[in-house]
């Protein structure tokens, strides 16, 4: 479609989401971009964070859990290790994994210091975008 972008967001738990919006703008590893219909192509390796799309005047947020994105003039292709809509984000479940990922790294000992910490930010960026969700 003429000056539309298609947003895909891939994971491997399936399709989280596709359509045609208006502009998007992602964590890269590199820095946050945006991006518009008409950018010249590139990729570039995700953080973990938050992903946001336009689509007349609705604005609506994502959750991605790293990844990659490749860009094209009509197309931003997202696949990721999961996500999810700020709609969708279950918060008690963030947060429990939030609290298992905190005792964990208190015991400091006979852990997988990378993996708890990993987990814990992504319950922390969960939770917060969680908050970002529009009313409907
Ligand atoms: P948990 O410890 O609660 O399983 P996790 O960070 O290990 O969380 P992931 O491996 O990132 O979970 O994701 C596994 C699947 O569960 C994905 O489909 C992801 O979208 C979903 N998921 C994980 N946490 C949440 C949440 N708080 N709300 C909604 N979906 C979630």
């Amino acid at each position: 479609m003429e000056n539309k972008l298609k947003l895909e967001i891939v994971t491997p738990y399936g399709l989280v989401f596709s359509d045609d919006v208006d502009e998007v703008t992602a964590a890269g590893s590199e820095g946050e971009f945006g991006v518009l219909p008409g950018h010249a192509p590139f990729l570039t390796t995700l953080k973990r964070g938050m992903l946001t799309y336009k689509k007349g005047n609705e604005v609506r947020y994502f959750f991605v859990n790293s990844g990659f994105a490749e860009v094209g003039p009509d197309k931003v292709i997202i696949l990721a290790d999961s996500a999810e809509r700020s709609e969708d984000i279950d918060v008690e479940r963030a947060k429990a994994a939030m609290k298992r990922a905190e005792e964990r790294l208190k015991k400091a000992e006979e852990i997988d210091f990378a993996r708890a910490e990993s987990s814990l930010e992504r319950a922390t960026a969960r939770i917060q975008i969680a908050e970002k969700r529009t009313a409907r």
